[in-house]
């Protein structure tokens, strides 16, 4: 088994989409360790970032995770990050695949509902960047 990291954007928890999008990733088989709202300043979403800056979308980036609340959790399942990543699509909402969560909920390539780890940039780094180990619960 292996971990991930899902975020569920400010635009998402402010169309009341947060149950939803978490019923479609655990009805994809995924099991949630780990969970809690916060709302990101834009210190804390441009170190979350940081892979990104320097890119003409960066500063709008930040702007936006730090828009409002998100929903972060870290779920578990056998090959964890590539399967959320297909549960997720692709990141524009118009190219995802149909019935993945930014094709159903997606409105632009920004605003996409969801962040998940991609499979080979260090999910553990971004599940540390929220979750202490005793954060996280075996069961
Ligand atoms: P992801 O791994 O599928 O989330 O996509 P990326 O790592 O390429 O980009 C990170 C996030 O930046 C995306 O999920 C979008 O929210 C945002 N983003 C990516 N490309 C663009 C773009 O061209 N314009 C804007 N406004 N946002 C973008
Ligand atoms: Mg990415």
């Amino acid at each position: 088994m292996e971990k991930t990291l899902l975020i569920i954007k400010p635009d998402a928890v402010r169309k009341n989409l947060t149950g939803n999008i978490l019923k479609q990733v655990m009805d994809a088989g995924f099991k949630i360790i780990g969970m809690k709202m916060l709302w990101l300043n834009k210190e804390q979403g441009g170190k979350f970032y940081e892979i990104h800056k320097g890119k003409d979308f960066y500063n709008w980036l930040v702007d936006f995770i730090s828009s409002g609340p998100v929903v972060v959790a870290c779920l578990k399942a056998d090959s964890a990050p590539a399967r959320l990543r297909e549960v997720v699509g692709a990141t524009d909402p118009k190219k995802a695949a149909p019935n993945t969560v930014r094709n159903l909920y997606g409105t632009s390539v920004g605003e996409n509902v969801v962040h998940a780890s991609a499979p080979d940039e260090n999910p553990q780094r971004e599940i540390d960047f929220f979750f202490k180990a005793g954060d996280l619960h075996e069961y």
